[in-house]
């Protein structure tokens, strides 16, 4: 198809797809914040009538001692716990499926995610799976969850998904070797807590992926065609949290204040880009996650300033606004010069908290293929501020390559 066919065919989704995401509601889950609020967290699930809860986890988070206390206190309130610790970076259709015949196992009534976008991807696609009799693959795509999803309630050990009140859990097809979106309202958790001392233990080089991830977040949502004043507010909060805190968090990660901060600037994150939706950093970030296994965050911190290039002029109003966020120039000075530095100031903040400028795994010969599968994820759906087509988008693959 001809690239201005294409473009016609992507706006006219686009504007249908506005008018679809006004319709369906999404809420907003009842947040808990600071150190200790996950305990405080585990006391109203009780309250609120779990009575046989399935943690799901992960098995480092597991062995770092953070499930256990989480557990003592639901069973303090009278909340028998199942644990699922099977989880592992960017979960797959097998290890999900294995969740969901546990709580079936354990006639459980309601899902705990403690872990980063894994775990918690992970708990959402589960509790939707048992309240639907349904399989992993019934759930992939858009407005597919028909029942309520067993109550869902989320603590995120990284600050970086947001997927805590997002509308959206990611799962891997592993024949495909692609990561599928399983998008709907109904699975936004009930409550989460970001409780930022389970995170101080966050090595450096996952805190700096994770922060990028959030700042990708902020980022391509306040660029977003979709972008209303409420979201843009939030993604204006997450990005100048993340340039306050990211490199310290990696610096000195026993930094409960500014780990706080990158949990919040991670929810604000999250709460915009469900809302206002992502870009082209994320099409190509989930393609290469998808073959590489690259961490998304790690994925999305690599493209975001090849990408910001590329939209410099079509969206320089908006990233002049996000450099003035992050106090990187004054109002007196032009858009263009304003957006130029903010992309400057991604670059140095990817460069000082050790983000490599290269995908040391990325092929040569797989550019065309990435390429096309990010632009199929991209059309009639990203509302990005510049459409982009196959040699633009491999011309900006290659500059990733080793
Ligand atoms: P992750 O959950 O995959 O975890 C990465 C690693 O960090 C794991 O080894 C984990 O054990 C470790 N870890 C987590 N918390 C820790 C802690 N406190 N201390 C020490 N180690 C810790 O990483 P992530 O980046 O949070 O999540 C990535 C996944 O989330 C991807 O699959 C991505 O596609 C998905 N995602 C989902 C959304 C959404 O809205 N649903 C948004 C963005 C990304």
């Amino acid at each position: 198809m001809p690239d201005t066919l294409k473009l016609l065919l992507h706006n006219l989704q686009l504007l249908v797809l506005k008018i679809v995401m006004k319709l369906v509601s999404a809420g907003q889950p009842l947040l808990f914040s600071g150190p200790g609020s996950s305990l405080r967290m585990c006391r109203a699930m009780a309250d609120l009538g779990a009575r046989k809860v399935l943690i799901v986890t992960d098995a480092v988070l597991v062995k770092l001692g953070l499930i256990g206390p989480l557990r003592e206190a639901l069973e303090a309130h009278g909340v028998a716990c199942t644990v699922y610790d099977g989880v592992e970076p960017d979960p797959t259709h097998r290890q999900i499926e294995a969740g969901v015949a546990l709580a079936r196992r354990d006639g459980c009534d309601a899902v705990l995610a403690v872990g980063g976008g894994s775990p918690m991807d992970a708990a959402k696609i589960i509790a939707a799976c048992v309240a639907n009799t349904a399989a992993v693959s019934d759930l992939v795509g858009n407005f597919k969850v028909k029942l309520a999803p067993l109550p869902i309630y989320a603590i995120p050990t990284t600050a970086g998904t947001g997927s805590e009140v997002t509308v959206v859990a990611v799962v891997t097809d592993t024949a495909a070797q692609a990561k599928t979106p399983v998008v709907d309202g109904k699975l936004v958790p009930l409550m989460a807590a970001l409780d930022a001392a389970l995170m101080t233990g966050l090595p450096p080089h996952i805190s700096a992926a994770t922060g990028m991830d959030a700042l990708t977040h902020a980022v391509e949502s306040y660029l977003s065609r979709f972008a209303n004043d409420s979201t843009m507010r939030l993604s204006l909060a997450a990005a100048k949290l993340v340039f306050a805190n990211l490199a310290r968090v990696c610096e000195h990660g026993e930094d409960l204040e500014a780990r706080q901060a990158m949990a919040m600037a991670s929810t604000y994150a999250g709460l915009a880009f469900s809302r206002a939706s992502v870009g082209y950093v994320h099409a190509i970030a989930h393609n290469l996650g998808g073959i590489y296994h690259t961490p998304h965050g790690l994925a999305n911190a690599i493209v975001l300033p090849h990408i910001l290039d590329f939209s410099r002029d079509a969206a320089a109003a908006r990233l002049a606004d996000l450099a003035l966020a992050i106090g990187a120039g004054t109002r007196s000075e032009s858009a263009a010069v304003l957006a130029e530095r903010f992309i400057a100031k991604v670059r140095e903040l990817a460069l000082r908290i050790g983000i490599p400028e290269k995908l040391d795994t990325l092929r040569a010969a797989d550019v065309p293929l990435i390429a096309r599968r990010a632009l199929d994820e991209a059309q009639g759906f990203y509302p990005v501020p510049r459409f982009m087509n196959q040699s633009e988008c491999e011309a900006v693959l290659r500059k990733l390559l080793p």
